[in-house]
């Protein structure tokens, strides 16, 4: 009796030679989806992408840019050594948190300084890893989700004096609001 049984038509059609067939294509069509050849199409259709559209290409550039400055500034603070104490004290915590009136420091250009004044925690505006002092003059109060999301990336002395700005309008009079990295004497203070 024959192999096919009743299926004579559907066995016909998949003879010896159908079935080699069959799988020198289904091996063909894995050969073109190897991962090297996947990743070249991928980044084919990102560059067509980003070619196409220059202000993607200059958000790209803006991007990869900047990843790699931060690379580079974390790298050049990394020599320098860290301060023995990585948390703020209970008088520390009570005092960053007093001068900003309870209440996240984040800032952003969209909505302004954030509203979060639960779950606040005392942060090192200088990354404690790069060499940030634990001091008063190099703290801030961040919410949780900020703190969270908030890299170890130094930061630049236009952001200081940005933050310095803001921090006028909303520290207590007298209070000093530049930021001392390494906890030196700060200058400015809120009118
Ligand atoms: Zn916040």
């Amino acid at each position: 009796m024959s192999r096919c049984g009743g299926l004579k038509v559907a066995c016909g059609a998949l003879d010896q030679r159908g079935v080699e067939g069959l799988l020198r294509e289904a091996s063909k069509g894995l050969a073109e989806l190897v991962p090297a050849d996947l990743f070249r199409h991928v980044l084919v259709d990102v560059l067509d992408g980003l070619l196409s559209s220059p202000w993607l290409l200059t958000l790209f550039a803006f991007v990869t840019v900047s990843a790699a400055l931060r690379t580079v500034r974390g790298l050049m603070h990394r020599g320098r050594g860290h301060d023995q104490r990585r948390t703020f004290s209970k008088s520390q915590r009570s005092e960053l948190f007093a001068r900003a009136g309870h209440r996240c420091e984040q800032y952003s250009w969209l909505f302004g300084r954030c509203r979060e004044s639960e779950r606040l925690h005392a942060d090192h505006v200088h990354p404690h890893s790069r060499g940030g002092a634990t001091v008063v003059e190099n703290g801030q109060v961040l919410c949780q989700r900020h703190n969270k999301r908030k890299s170890a990336g130094v930061p630049w002395n236009w952001q200081l004096d940005r933050l310095a700005r803001r921090r006028k309008g909303y520290f207590p009079p007298g209070a000093v609001t530049t930021v001392a990295r390494y906890g030196s004497a700060s200058t400015g203070v809120a009118a």
